[in-house]
């Protein structure tokens, strides 16, 4: 059996695909698994829209104004972290990347697509409102709250790589 070399040119399934989409988009995945999600975005019409439309949310987002963060944000996002999880996890930490760092640790509705897809038409819309059409301030509370889920997501797999990174460097 040749099954390696076979699974390198076979597209992915959709459920694959879509886990992958984000890691896809940022590049981060291995020639091989990029390939299969092309080819497989290539040939299914539903993945390749939900590809198209996760690449124009993140140049949305990518064109955000910069915008001051609402106050008592950072005090609202540690009150959120489940400690008592964080905890837990000690032995792990030692030898893996941070508790924080895992994918795990951000609850699964933040991380759905759907929760980020969502969050991000409304920071979008949000700060649309309050930037063209002069609405009130606390439209950019909304466009925060709304960009968080995406920027979770993203700050930890960022976060994630960096220490990976440089813990490979470190031997
Ligand atoms: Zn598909």
């Amino acid at each position: 059996m040749d099954g390696k070399a076979r699974n390198t040119n076979e597209p992915c399934g959709c459920g694959d695909c879509r886990s992958n989409l984000q890691e896809y988009l940022d590049g981060t995945l291995n020639k091989n698994q990029s390939l299969r999600i092309f080819l497989h975005l290539r040939d299914c019409d539903g993945c390749r829209i939900e590809h198209e439309q996760l690449q124009l949310l993140f140049k949305d987002l990518d064109s955000l104004p910069d915008i001051s963060v609402p106050e008592g944000f950072d005090e609202a996002i540690m009150a959120a972290i489940p400690y008592a999880a964080y905890k837990e996890m000690a032995p792990l930490r030692a030898e893996r990347v941070p508790v924080y760092l895992e994918e795990e640790f951000l609850p699964a509705t933040v991380r759905a697509p759907l929760t980020r897809w969502l969050g991000g038409a409304v920071a979008i819309g949000t700060a649309g409102a309050h930037g063209l059409a002069g609405g009130p301030e606390w439209l950019l509370a909304l466009t925060a709250v709304g960009a968080m889920p995406e920027l979770l997501v993203r700050l930890q797999g960022l976060s994630r790589w960096a220490t990976l990174i440089v813990r490979r460097s470190e031997g």
